[in-house]
Formats: structure tokens, sequence, C-alpha cells
């Protein structure tokens, strides 16, 4: 396979654009230097507005489920009810990860059907310390209602802590106003980063919650905000400088674009995969409900008859397309095809036509 000459067209890691790359290569800095302070500063910035939040912003050298731990693990206490939302393979990952530190009430819906809000509200009446979700299942192409979920925690006095993956820095996420207390985001979806990194916001009230008495040391986040909070902004621990300069271009990269067009371009790139895919007989596979949507950011379809999802992998893998195929029981029975960060409409214009060509042969 040639490296130089694959468009990776699922939901995440992401084309990397070459001014990214280049970035990475510069020579490394002092980690408690004013440099990196620099750096670390002008990334919070630009997250906060992506993001919509004034809460605090943090960078983890760590992929996304370092910060869904960090979320976890610093909140919820081995008693904590935590109740977490699963319809797809990341809520399942969240209550797994939950239920190593809190009282995890699993509140599951079959993968690729929405979630449904009643049965939150009763779990909420009985007391939750927190609730969990995905706000956009990469697994399964579905986005739920973080914005009523949130809001129903608010009212029974619980916090949300929201996986945004694959929404945030291609999809509107309103932090501040739907009451999300840890929002999270891997550097290698839609923020259009390398991976290895992940980026979260904590609100006070969340600090407020961490009351137990060991914290996770490597993702104590009150050791985050206290290193962020000094005169130079910094991290604990030593930071993963060459990921840190790849972050700051591509965040640039958002900043250049402005996020309203990014989330525009993003809601056009996968209706055009839907309406392609309507064109071509072939089902979408999200089950959607009046709280749910499709993904604007990963489309997920059903394999189509006849055809096993990993031979259409396979087939485009052929002419240097990479798409996503269904996780764990759903390998072989869809297929997944991301449409986020920089990818362009060419790019999935020509997803589109191969997929076409795969189909009639
Ligand atoms: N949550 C969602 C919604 C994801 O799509 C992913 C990765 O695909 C993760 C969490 C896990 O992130 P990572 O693989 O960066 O740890």
């Amino acid at each position: 396979m040639d490296l130089e000459d694959n468009l990776l067209m699922m939901p995440g890691p992401v084309p990397v654009p070459p001014r990214v790359l280049r970035a990475m290569s510069k020579p490394m800095i002092n980690h408690r230097g004013a440099q990196f302070s620099a750096i670390y500063d002008d990334c919070r910035r630009i997250l906060a507005d992506i993001f919509k939040t004034e809460n605090d912003i943090f960078v983890l050298s760590g992929s996304g489920t370092a910060s869904m731990e960090a979320a976890v693990g610093c909140i919820a206490d081995k008693d904590d009810r935590i109740i977490s939302i699963e319809n797809g393979k990341f809520g399942e990952r969240f209550k797994d990860l939950a239920s190593r530190y809190g009282s995890v009430v699993p509140l599951e819906f079959e993968w690729g059907t929405s979630v449904d809000l009643d049965p939150l509200e009763a779990q909420l009446q009985e007391g939750a310390k927190a609730v969990t979700m995905v706000h956009n299942e990469t697994s399964t192409g579905i986005l739920n209602p973080a914005e009523q979920v949130g809001k129903l925690a608010k009212k029974y006095g619980s916090l949300f802590i929201m996986d945004g993956v694959t929404s945030l820095g291609g999809d509107d996420v309103f932090v501040d106003d739907w009451g999300v207390d840890v929002a999270v985001v891997g550097s290698q979806k839609c923020i259009g980063a390398p991976p290895g990194l992940s980026m979260l916001s904590v609100s006070e009230a969340a600090f407020d919650a961490m009351k137990k008495e060991n914290l996770p040391y490597y993702l104590d986040l009150k050791a985050c905000k206290k290193s962020a909070d000094k005169e130079k902004t910094q991290t604990p621990y030593t930071p993963a400088i060459p990921l840190f300069y790849a972050l700051q271009e591509s965040l640039h990269i958002i900043e250049e674009e402005g996020m309203d067009a990014r989330i525009e371009r993003h809601h056009k790139g996968a209706a055009a995969v839907r309406a392609a895919m309507d064109a071509m007989g072939i089902e979408m596979f999200p089950q959607l409900n009046e709280y749910s949507a499709y993904s604007n950011t990963v489309s997920a379809m059903k394999a189509p008859a006849g055809m096993d999802s990993e031979t259409l992998k396979k087939e485009m893998m052929k002419s240097g397309i990479t798409i996503a195929g269904g996780q764990a029981h759903l390998k072989g029975k869809i297929f997944r095809i991301g449409s986020m960060a920089n990818v362009s409409y060419r790019d999935i214009l020509s997803t589109l036509q191969q997929i076409e060509v795969v189909f009639k042969k």
C-alpha cells in the first residue's frame, strides 16, 4: 500500500494537511518555558471557541480514551451512581470505564437505535452523580440528544460527562448552553491533527465533585488545573511537544475556515453521502427517533444485499481509499464513511464514485 497515496475516509484518524505535518518537524523546546506556554494558551483559546465554553480547557498527551478516563476517574468514587447511556461501541466503552471507578447504572439501547429520554429521567429521579453519553456515536453514525440529556441532568442535579470525540470541531456543540460539565474530543477526528492528544473542558461543578481521596495520578484533572493556572500555562508532566505543534496548526486552520463554515461543510458532506446511498439503494444503518439524527461527520450504512462490508472495504482499498467497516458484532454488516476535518467534497465524491464502481462490478 502506498502511504502517500491513500485517501483516508474513515472516522479518524483523518488525513492531516501538509502544513500540520510540517509543524511537527520543528525543533523541541523547553516545556517549562514561555514558548510552550504560548502554544498551550493559543490552543486553549481556540478550543474554547470550538467548545463554546468558558470552562477550563486542558490538553492531555493521550488519545480520546485518556480524557474519557480522566473525567470519570476523577469524578466517580466507588459508591457513586453513574448513569451510562450506551447505544454503540463508544457508549459501551464509557460504561466499562465508569464501572472501574463508580457504581454504574447502564442504560442500554440496541446499537444503531436511538436513545430514549424517559428511562433516563426515571433513573435521574433516583439520583445520580453523573451521566455519561457519547454525542456522536462513531460506531453507528447516530447523533445523540446531548442538549436534552444535559438539560435533564441539570434538572436533577447530576453532572453530564459527554464524549464529543467525533462531533467537536465538525458539528454544533454548545458546552455551556447544554450544561456539559466535561466534554472530550480527540485530536485525530474533526480537529484534523494526528492521533495522540485529547482535549477536554471541565466545569466548576465538575471540579467541586472531585472529592475522592485518590484521584488517578497521571490523569489527575486537578493537577492539570494547577499547572495551567500557574503564571506560565503548563501541563503537569512532559507533553508530546510535536503533537502540540500539530494541534496548534490544525486549530489555526479551523480558525481560518471559521466554525460556522466548517460545520456547514460537514453537514453538506454527510448529506451528499446520504443522497448517494439513497440513489444506489443502500440503507442507512441508524434507526432515528424524535431525539436523534444522522451523524454529520460519519455515515453508517447497511452492507448491500449479497456483499459483506469487509469485502467492500477490501475492494475500496485496491483503489487507495480506506473506508471503515462495522465494529464488534456489526463487523461485516455495516460500513462507514468518515467525512470529517479537512476531507474535501472532491474526496467525498471520489469515494462515492468508487463505491458505485465496486457495487456494479
Ligand atoms: N469516542 C468516540 C466517539 C470515538 O469515535 C473514539 C474513537 O474512534 C473514541 C471515543 C476513542 O478515542 P481514542 O481511540 O482516540 O482513544
